[in-house]
């Protein structure tokens, strides 16, 4: 089967994945169990501020993070423009992890793939030789940048 086809596949199985991802992932320095309804109130400078762009709001205008298009640098702004101080600097950075669909991932399947490697920072993707990766939990600060890198959208937030 040819590389393209692969992606094809998998690309198409990795759509069905990304529908499925229910994980919201909140700001980072928010706090555990925050129940943001003073977000609700709030003109959010937290989204203008984001020097990703990644900052958006919820139907309830609760912000979240939305890495289809890259990650969290840890700029800080968004903590800066939080005067509510619902963003606070006394916590870890974002909760949640990444984590791998073996069923989604070409490089489980066999398909040379690197992609989400290289912007890892942290090395928490480690493979088996070329190939199996598997994300370490206990590495990984859910940054978000090897989200969109994926070709076949095999990784996604959890908790
Ligand atoms: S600036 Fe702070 S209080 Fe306002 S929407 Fe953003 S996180 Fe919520
Ligand atoms: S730390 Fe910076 S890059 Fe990350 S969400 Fe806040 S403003 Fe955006
Ligand atoms: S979310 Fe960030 S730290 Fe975690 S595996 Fe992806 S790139 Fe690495």
């Amino acid at each position: 089967m040819s590389t393209s086809a692969r992606g094809g596949i998998f690309g198409a199985l990795g759509s069905l994945f990304r529908e499925k991802q229910s994980f919201v992932v909140r700001l980072p320095y928010a706090n555990e169990g925050e129940s943001f309804e003073v977000c609700k109130m709030c003109e959010a400078p937290c989204v203008s501020s984001c020097e990703e762009k990644i900052v958006r709001l919820d139907g309830a205008k609760i912000p979240f993070l939305d890495f289809s298009s890259t990650g969290c640098s840890d700029c800080k702004q968004c903590l800066e423009a939080c005067v509510p101080n619902v963003l606070r600097d006394e916590k870890r950075f974002i909760s949640g992890h990444a984590k791998i669909a073996m069923s989604s991932c070409m490089s489980h399947h066999q398909t040379v793939c690197f992609s989400c490697k290289e912007p890892c920072l942290e090395d928490a993707i480690v493979f088996s030789g070329m190939f199996n990766p598997i994300i370490l939990g206990e590495k990984c600060t859910g940054c978000g940048y090897c989200i969109s890198v994926c070709p076949s959208g095999a990784i996604e937030m959890v908790a």
